[in-house]
């Protein structure tokens, strides 16, 4: 090209090699330069709309609780906890680059007995946050290399569930469910050879803390000629949850010597007892086999109270969505009334205990109570459906779950 020859002033493309140039005062531009900076505007406007939607509405960590009351029961620190990290996590999307005190991410680990409520936590923040929200399993993950799925397919779900909008999953929120899965064996890797859940952390490391990670949009493996997405996860919130089985031994462990035994508070003693797991830290999750190098990038831990039939009880009428309220409606769909004698409640909450099944067996317990009804009352003229105590138990003693019951 001859430097005398129109050209864009972009690509350097000559006359010949385009097909349109547009003149400047200076200079010119091809219909390809066009394109493509159309294409970054568009990208960077959504990105600066999304930052501004989440910074600009995000409410204050007091209203975020009162938002999770609505939704779980009980669990009030891990609610408080959970609403000051992901506060600051907005406040940290708002600051500018270069800035001197640079305000790190506040991933967080919860711990609590299955079914206690950790998922519904995480899932009502981002409902509340109005941004992508992915749950995924850390059971599914292996090294690359093995049968499994590759940890950047966490990236894949939630892309899907944004329809592939870089910008908005880029702020989004992953659930990783039972990560006390992918802990290693013993806390002395010398012992043991067995790495495998330790290579899924290695993996995490990166993912959690901000880095531009290639995503296989579908998910699953990752293989050559797929076309892969690039997704930052510097702004995405990871939040990891598990039941940590035998955690309490560690935790008891640690805290005989201090607090527990020295108390004079008999009353208060058993509390902290029964709930060890509010005095659980980091160094527990290493001793239960989380390297540390992950438990670096999850520096919020919280835990959440195993509960009580009291607790049993709310969930059952209380939250937004509690289970009796979708039962009326279900029933008022049809024009049909629902009556459930009080009785009732007491008695699905203490064969949810009997059976060991936690919150997550309520619901089992009414499918089970409720099914018959559901059946056959759409196609009768019956107008209400009273559920007492006595058609419960028929219910329920004809049903599988019955056989379950524990000695
Ligand atoms: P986890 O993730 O701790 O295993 P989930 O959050 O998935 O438990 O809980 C399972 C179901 O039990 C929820 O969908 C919800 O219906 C009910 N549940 C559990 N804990 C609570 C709670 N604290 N408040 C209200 N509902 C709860």
């Amino acid at each position: 090209m001859k430097s005398t020859e129109i050209h864009c002033s972009f690509c350097k493309r000559t006359k010949d090699e385009v097909k349109i140039l547009i003149a400047g005062e200076e200079g010119h531009i091809c219909e390809n330069c066009v394109a493509n900076a159309r294409d970054i505007i568009e990208h960077e406007l959504s990105s600066y709309k999304a930052s501004a939607d989440f910074t600009q509405k995000i409410a204050k960590p007091v209203e975020i609780k009162k938002f999770l009351d609505e939704y779980v029961i009980g669990q009030d620190e891990a609610k408080k906890i959970m609403a000051v990290a992901v506060y600051n996590h907005y406040k940290r999307l708002r600051q500018r680059l270069g800035e001197e005190v640079e305000i790190e991410k506040s991933n967080i680990i919860m711990v609590g007995e299955t079914g206690t409520g950790k998922t519904l936590l995480a899932k009502s923040i981002a409902r509340m946050l109005h941004v992508p929200f992915a749950i995924v399993d850390a059971t599914v993950f292996t090294e690359a290399g093995y049968v499994g799925e590759d940890v950047e397919s966490i990236l894949s779900r939630l892309l899907q569930v944004c329809n592939y909008d870089i910008p908005a999953a880029e702020r989004g929120i992953v659930y990783i469910d039972e990560i006390d899965k992918v802990a290693r064996k013993s806390d002395n890797p010398s012992i043991t050879r067995d790495v495998s859940g330790e290579g899924v952390q290695q993996a995490l490391l990166k993912l959690l803390e901000g880095t531009d990670v290639l995503v296989p949009p579908q998910g699953g493996r990752k293989h050559p000629e797929q076309k892969m997405m690039k997704v930052n996860t510097q702004n995405i919130l990871f939040i990891c949850g598990g039941a940590f089985d035998g955690l309490d031994r560690i935790i008891a462990r640690r805290v005989q010597t201090h607090t527990i035994g020295f108390t004079a508070n008999k009353e208060k003693e058993e509390d902290d007892r029964r709930n060890i797991l509010k005095f659980v830290n980091a160094q527990d999750l290493k001793s239960f086999g989380m390297i540390p190098e992950l438990l670096g990038r999850l520096p919020v831990v919280t835990y959440l109270n195993s509960l009580n039939a009291e607790a049993l009880k709310a969930i059952l009428t209380q939250p937004r969505n509690a289970l009796f309220k979708q039962y009326h409606k279900l029933f008022a769909a049809e024009d049909i009334r629902l009556e459930i004698d009080p009785d009732v409640q007491d008695y699905i909450v203490t064969k949810a205990i009997e059976f060991k099944l936690g919150a997550r067996g309520l619901r089992s317990i009414c499918e089970i109570l409720m099914t018959d009804a559901m059946f056959h009352l759409p196609s009768t003229r019956q107008k209400m459906f009273h559920l007492t105590c006595d058609y419960a138990r028929e219910k329920l003693d004809k049903s599988t779950l019955a056989r379950l019951k524990v000695a």
